[in-house]
């Protein structure tokens, strides 16, 4: 089994989900008392949220390199990043660092592109849903069209994420406010919804709605398994 390493902390309540994920399927795949060979770096979310709202992303950049080493000098045979928004500095990291960057869009565009989906609605940070970092590597590699909440909306899912879940606040208020936006996206055209941020899974479950969830927290999670086990 190969080594995989996190990195992670962006926020540390989606980090816990990630480490539960790739344990489970580690255990599942294997049985008996099997468990992720697995080494963790969590940073200090507070420092790198002031710099994502200073615009700081090369300083951030920086600092998530500098980890990314010491989960390469850890022992780690590759590395997932645990945060979507965190990817808009991926070019910075994949530079410090000579193991690969198994990259969350990739894990989860390929789970889209096996399903034959072709048009996503995406929920996340306003970062991922307004940048294209993201839904660029979405349409330009695999083609998929990505549709995103209008700009109230956008305001209304990217405040949920920073003020509630990445500090472990989950409510029916807000689902309710996720629910919807959802449908309108669904109404627009959207086959299935990316959740395009680690936390959503923490607030917003397959059985609250008909429309398919694609949770990038598990899709990651389960591409990690099999590239550890089998790659
Ligand atoms: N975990 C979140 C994401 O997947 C947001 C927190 C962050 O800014 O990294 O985008």
């Amino acid at each position: 089994m190969k080594t995989i390493g996190l990195l992670g902390g962006m926020s540390w309540e989606s980090t816990a989900s990630h480490y539960r994920a790739i344990n489970d399927g580690i255990r599942k795949t294997l049985g008996g008392l099997h468990s992720a060979k697995l080494c963790l770096y969590s940073v200090d979310f507070e420092e790198i949220e002031t710099l994502q709202q200073q615009g700081r992303w090369d300083d951030a950049g920086v600092i998530l390199a500098r980890a990314a080493q010491s989960v390469e000098a850890g022992g780690a045979d590759f590395l997932l990043l645990c945060t979507n928004t965190m990817h808009k500095v991926v070019p910075a990291i994949e530079a410090a660092i000579s193991i690969p960057l198994l990259h969350i869009a990739d894990a989860t565009a390929e789970q889209l592109v096996n399903d034959n989906v072709s048009k996503v609605g995406l929920l996340g940070t306003q970062f991922t849903m307004a940048q294209d970092f993201y839904k660029g590597r979405l349409t330009n590699r695999y083609g998929i069209d990505v549709l995103v909440p209008h700009e109230q909306e956008q305001i209304i899912v990217h405040n949920i994420i920073y003020s509630e879940l990445c500090m472990g606040r989950v409510t029916d208020e807000s689902r309710e406010q996720y629910l919807d936006i959802i449908d309108q996206l669904a109404i627009r055209g959207a086959e299935v919804i990316i959740l395009g941020c680690t936390e959503i899974g923490l607030l917003v479950k397959p059985y609250h709605t008909s429309v398919s969830l694609y949770d990038t927290t598990t899709l990651h999670a389960e591409r990690a398994v099999s590239m550890a086990l089998h790659r």
